[in-house]
């Protein structure tokens, strides 16, 4: 199995070569690199039963051999007269000079191709072909490799065989138990199935085998990561019941989910282990103010907390809330972030080193190397924010393995949270705060501007604020801008006693910063921009969201967007202004229009665009699968699950023989960095 794949027959130096540049470099990669589809070539018919337009096996001796016609110089095209008992046909190939020479009268072949006709003749054009009597490429299903230049479906085809010749009897190494209770084929016959299968149920039966084998190992990895993660001791906070001071400040009550989820994480902060846990919510179910309970609770337990956000109008936005929760607690929270002057950043480093701060708010800026902390025992941060191996090292040496609060605000599937969130115990808040009026929202078309934009008036002079957002174009960063630039002039021009801001990807965080706070404290009357809102940014005052191109959006995107509106006391709107007229376009928007909730939104953002372009998969942090879809193999993904958990329970290393090598797999994809940060 382990032997390079140049030893492997009809192979040799050249070919290695081309297998290695796809990774194939032993006889086993190779026995992994499955089919990308089949070729149904068991079908064999007699001549006179071919049908114009099938594609079939004829069994077949040649009547008279090829001759070659030059057509044009570039045009070669080789007939030959072949027949069966049933009748005769022409083979035809163009272009193959290789052909000629190939046929002797009388020799028997089968051929593969499809059947046309041509001056009431049939013919059958560019067919595979094979001697009678060794059939290796007719007269079965055929796979249909991933190819790579240089290499053709023949030579790995004929490379497959010879690889499951080579590898002889495979080791199984999913236990029989486990492969009985979850009825799963044994490896030997997936593996030949899957390659050469005998029909398309051992097909299907092999599929599920590997598919099952690939999502288990993942599965394993995850939770092995995630017993990695937990079991180091970490501080224990003695008192807990102190949250519930904090609690008790705030002005209004908390919701069931948010009192659920806040027990969760203190118990893991109580348990002597390190926490990693991921908070899951939608837009405006009140992640902050749990996140604040548990900084409360660090805080009055002794220890230092960081908050960690994405940009750093959300830091500032962060320091500001906490500033605002804990007002009357004497707790002192301290911003760092990138763009601060040195001086500034020097007196902020001070604080944390000796513990003048209690909390900690800003970029990632707070990990770096000239960060020292007093004693950090609490860590939140947002989802962009997954700690990596070397992070939580970085991490675990500046405190003592402080506990680990991962915020998001992405709705997903739970099958994708499995697989995305596998190393992590996770809390759902799945409730919203009672009252909250949902936000109203419209698809328009470009006919209904002028109404758009009286209706912004009307608001505006009413003393609300609106956000104008427009989608980062492809093309270039500079068209980007362009077009937020040209949006916020047209807008200046429309309301001219309007104050409209403007706020883009490409300003200097110091212009960002200003700009915002000029829209917080209500200077700035329409803020239009690119989407560097999207996440987090809380003014209660904006009631009115409008998304130019909304098209171009993904729904959870949109859903994010909206999100910003409709945190104050007024009723709030999401005009989408939506192009084209396409039945997918209409679709999204309308789901938009008749759903507040994140979790039903993200589900029909995946069934109407598709699992490849939900997320822009790889980016998401989603691993790549060799054979598994995660969209599509939600069962076999929840069986995979649940043997997997029963491995760890039985056995929490993976130490006994048994499953050793499956351990070595589940390692694998950790070392390989197949599964993400
Ligand atoms: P998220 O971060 O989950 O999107 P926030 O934490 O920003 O949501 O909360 C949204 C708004 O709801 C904030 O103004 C917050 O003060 C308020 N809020 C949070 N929890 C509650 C609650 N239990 N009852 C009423 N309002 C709440
Ligand atoms: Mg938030």
């Amino acid at each position: 199995m382990s032997e390079d794949i140049r030893y492997l027959k009809g192979v040799g130096e050249k070919r290695a070569a081309l297998f290695n540049k796809k990774g194939i470099k032993t006889v086993e990669d190779l026995l992994y690199y499955f089919p990308r589809s089949y070729e149904d070539r068991s079908e064999t018919k007699e001549i006179a039963d071919c049908n114009e337009g099938e594609t079939v096996c004829i069994n077949i001796t040649v009547f008279s051999p090829v001759k070659d016609t030059r057509v044009r110089r570039n045009m070669l095209i080789s007939t030959m007269i072949v027949c069966d008992q049933s009748g005769a046909l022409n083979v035809v190939w163009y272009n193959n000079k290789y052909v000629k020479g190939q046929f002797m009268t009388g020799d028997e072949y089968i051929m593969y191709g499809k059947i046309t006709r041509n001056r009431g003749k049939k013919e059958m054009i560019n067919p595979v072909f094979e001697k009678k009597g060794s059939e290796r490429f007719t007269g079965k299903i055929v796979p249909l490799y991933p190819l790579t230049d240089g290499l053709t479906q023949k030579i790995l085809q004929s490379s497959m065989q010879e690889a499951i010749k080579a590898a002889g009897r495979l080791e199984e190494y999913i236990p029989a138990d486990i492969r009985e209770k979850y009825h799963i084929a044994e490896l030997n016959y997936a593996m030949k199935n899957i390659h050469f299968p005998d029909d398309f149920e051992s097909y299907n039966i092999a599929r599920e085998r590997f598919v099952f084998e690939e999502l288990l190992i993942l599965q394993l990895a995850l939770l092995s990561r995630k017993d990695d993660n937990t079991a180091c001791d970490a501080v224990v906070f003695d008192d807990i019941l102190c949250s519930r001071d904090f609690v008790k400040t705030l002005p209004f009550p908390l919701t069931g989910a948010q009192k659920r989820t806040l027990n969760e994480i203190l118990s893991d902060c109580k348990s002597g282990k390190m926490m990693n846990r991921l908070v899951q919510g939608d837009v405006g179910s009140g992640k902050t103010a749990v996140a604040a309970a548990a900084i409360y609770t660090a805080v009055k337990n002794g220890h230092q907390a960081a908050m960690m956000a994405p940009t750093e109008i959300l830091a500032a936005q962060h320091a500001q809330t906490l500033d605002e929760f804990f007002k009357d607690t004497g707790i002192n929270v301290v911003t760092l972030t990138g763009s601060m002057k040195a001086k500034e950043k020097r007196l902020a480093y001070d604080m944390i080193s000796t513990g003048a701060a209690d909390v900690v708010v800003g970029t990632h800026a707070i990990i770096q190397d000239a960060v020292e902390f007093y004693d950090l025992a609490l860590v939140v941060a947002d989802e962009q924010h997954r700690f990596g191996v070397e992070q939580r090292a970085k991490l675990a040496a500046k405190g003592n393995n402080p506990h680990m609060l991962i915020m998001s605000a992405t709705p997903i599937p739970r099958t994708l949270a499995l697989i995305l969130y596998g190393d992590l115990d996770i809390s759902v808040i799945d409730e919203l705060p009672p009252g909250r009026k949902s936000v109203k929202t419209y698809a328009v078309g470009e006919n209904m501007r002028k109404r758009i934009f009286a209706f912004l008036e009307k608001n505006v002079k009413m003393g609300m604020q609106a956000y104008v957002v427009c989608p980062l174009v492809e093309e270039t960063e500079k068209s980007d801008l362009q077009n937020a630039e040209m949006l916020a002039e047209k807008l200046r021009n429309v309301f001219p006693d309007f104050n409209i801001g403007l706020i883009h990807g490409k300003m200097r965080p110091k212009l960002k910063d200003a700009v915002m706070s000029e829209f917080v404290s209500g200077a700035i009357d329409i803020l239009v921009s690119t989407t560097v809102i999207e996440v987090g940014v809380n003014v209660p005052n904006a009631n009115i969201m409008v998304i130019e191109n909304a098209e171009r959006f993904g729904l959870s995107q949109l859903h994010q967007l909206r999100g910003r509106v409709g945190r104050g006391s007024e009723q709030a709107y999401c005009i989408l202004f939506a192009h084209g007229s396409n039945e997918v376009t209409r679709k999204r928007m309308e789901t938009m229009c008749i759903s507040n909730d994140g979790f039903y939104i993200s589900e029909q953002d995946l069934k109407l665009r598709g699992p490849g372009d939900f997320f822009g998969t790889r980016q998401h942090g989603l691993p790549e699968m060799k054979i598994a879809n995660l969209f599509e193999d939600g069962d076999i993904l929840a069986v995979s699950q649940a043997a997997a958990k029963s491995i760890m329970e039985e056995d929490p290393h993976m130490e006994s023989e048994k499953y050793m090598e499956l351990k070595k797999r589940a390692e694998r994809i950790i070392s390989d960095g197949r599964i993400m940060n």
